[in-house]
């Protein structure tokens, strides 16, 4: 397979790409992404991840050499020389090459890049086995509400959670969940849905954007405030959301039965409603049963 990226404002083969050793993404993981979903060739909330990219840029103080529109408009001509229709971009922008020094160089110029992987569609709403969730302690920094890329701490504890068996691990900090290490997390409790507010320990998950929109269109409350492990333990169901997954509906949380066990009902409404959505927005077709 012949991967292409855009490097800098140049296309080439994705194993010929070159940044570097003195990139301060790589030596101090001075940088931030996004993570952007195609379907049927098409991104779904461009214009949402570029603005959250942009925050996350100013949130490290790292002017991005590009405005939204430009970087858009370099997306949008990219992706189809790619031929890949279902999938996701990676996008990652580091503060750029210097000698070593924890003192932001004066002139810096980012190294920009993004590319296209294929993703398998995904399943129809409710489908599927439910996710397992495992509890650990946040031992990540306070401003998660930044896309960075310094991911080590995401990564130990994803890892944690698949030497457990399960799919994504959960931050609990003083009994309160906060969210996944890829992923925002949502309990339902009668008609509410309920999430930990965005900020320095919850990431504003797009996914979790448009779920907001979408609940209030349908007349479910969408309510955020912390949620306490146990609550969170009986909740009549228990979901997580991100961009690659979409909606996952939760039925294990250390190895006991949550939700119901089953993707509950408020969940498949809201994931059938999500599906429309990215229909609408895409025209695609792709796992629209
Ligand atoms: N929270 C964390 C820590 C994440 O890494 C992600 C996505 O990777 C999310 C939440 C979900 O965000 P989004 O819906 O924008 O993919």
């Amino acid at each position: 397979m012949n991967e292409l990226i855009w490097l800098n404002g140049e296309v080439m083969p994705l194993a010929e790409a070159k940044v570097g050793v003195e990139d301060r993404g790589y030596q101090f993981a001075d940088g931030v992404y996004e993570v952007i979903r195609l379907y049927d060739g098409r991104p779904f909330t461009l214009r949402e991840h570029l603005e959250r990219l942009e925050k996350s840029a100013a949130g490290i103080q790292m002017p991005l050499s590009m405005t939204r529109e430009a970087l858009s408009a370099e997306i949008l001509k990219f992706v189809p020389r790619t031929k890949v229709r279902e999938g996701m971009i990676y996008l990652q922008a580091t503060r750029g090459c210097a000698a070593r020094n924890h003192v932001f160089p004066a002139n810096c110029q980012p190294n920009i890049l993004f590319y296209v992987r294929h993703l398998a569609p995904l399943e129809a709403p409710g489908a599927g086995p439910g996710a397992a969730l495992h509890t650990v302690p946040d031992e990540r920094w306070k401003k998660c509400w930044i896309k960075s890329i310094a991911l080590l701490a995401n990564v130990l504890a994803k890892n944690q959670a698949a030497s457990a068996g399960a799919d994504e691990a959960a931050f609990v900090e003083d009994g309160v969940v906060t969210e996944c290490s890829a992923s925002n997390l949502f309990i339902v409790a009668g008609e509410r849905v309920v999430t930990h507010p965005i900020g320095p320990k919850v990431l504003p998950g797009i996914t979790r954007l448009v779920l907001e929109q979408i609940a209030r269109q349908l007349g479910i409350d969408f309510v955020e405030r912390p949620v306490r492990f146990e609550e969170a333990m009986r909740a009549d169901e228990v979901f997580i959301t991100s961009t690659t997954r979409e909606i996952s509906w939760v039925g294990k949380w250390d190895a006991k039965v949550v939700g119901g066990g089953r993707c509950g009902p408020v969940t498949l409404r809201l994931h059938k409603a999500l599906r429309e959505r990215i229909l609408q927005e895409t025209g695609s077709l792709a796992g629209a049963a």
